[in-house]
């Protein structure tokens, strides 16, 4: 049985890259509706005042510690998980199984043509990859149900959805059952890293867990969502370090 650990009130799953996978084929087996989220710390931190993404983290099937942020977090509290499972890493290995399972695969999300360019560069490396289809992450509030629409058409197994965070979280829960797609991974901005308008980190800094600067280094703009880490590492250590030791009176 996989185990859950708490986070500041979230849910994490204990579970590596591997066995993440392994979850996820399952729920393509049973094929029942299960939606995924990949946890990062400002989610975490932002659904520390907004009870809408707690209850969005709580409906998730399966959520995994997105970055070293959050694995640390975990060994903190003293619910160690085993690494971190990143959209990017989850959707390669997931992209790898579909083609050799036969999986249909549907790619929702990101700016008009990333999804299709993303769609040729991974038949490239499996010609037997099934993309059933690919639509862009910029409709209208009111379109939100036609892009169901158009997932449910091509009928996929699974549906990776690439909307950013919060916005790709709520859309899974809302319309995953009407796509008819056994699973959904929300997965950021990995469209964009594999339609080669992005570059991921060279291994050496993803190895040495410094990913996030170099993304902080390549998209300045991002600072400002950074800032929130070291509020969210206070809260971490306040919350499982402090709370132990209640100061003397
Ligand atoms: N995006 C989208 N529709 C929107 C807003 C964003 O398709 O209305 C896409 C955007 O083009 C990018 C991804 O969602 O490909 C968000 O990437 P980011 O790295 O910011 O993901 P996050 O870290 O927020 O999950």
């Amino acid at each position: 049985m996989a185990m859950k650990v708490d986070l500041l009130g979230a849910k994490i799953d204990a579970l590596g890259l591997d066995e993440t996978v392994g979850r996820i084929a399952e729920f393509i087996r049973a094929g029942r509706p299960h939606w995924v989220m990949t946890i990062n710390p400002e989610f975490l931190y932002r659904a520390q005042f907004d009870s809408e993404l707690r209850d969005l983290a709580k409906r998730a099937d399966l959520v995994t510690p997105d970055g070293v942020g959050i694995v640390w977090a975990c060994r903190v509290a003293g619910n160690p998980v085993p690494e971190r499972v990143t959209g990017i890493d989850l959707m390669l290995r997931l992209v790898e199984s579909a083609a050799v399972k036969g999986w249909r695969i549907f790619l929702l999300g990101a700016a008009p043509g990333v999804a299709d360019e993303a769609a040729v560069r991974l038949r490239l490396s499996y010609p037997d990859l099934q993309v059933v289809g690919v639509c862009h992450g910029y409709y209208k509030e009111d379109e939100e149900a036609e892009a169901a629409g158009v997932v449910r058409e091509a009928r996929p197994d699974l549906l990776f959805v690439a909307l950013g965070a919060p916005k790709q979280e709520r859309w899974m829960d809302r319309y995953l059952i009407e796509t008819r797609a056994a699973v959904a991974v929300g997965v950021g901005g990995s469209f964009d890293v594999l339609a080669g308008r992005v570059r991921r980190a060279p291994r050496w800094i993803r190895r040495l867990h410094l990913e996030w600067l170099f993304r902080l280094v390549k998209e300045p703009s991002r600072w400002r969502r950074q800032l929130v880490l070291p509020l969210f590492a206070w809260r971490v250590i306040k919350e499982y370090k402090l709370k132990k030791f209640p100061p003397e009176t």
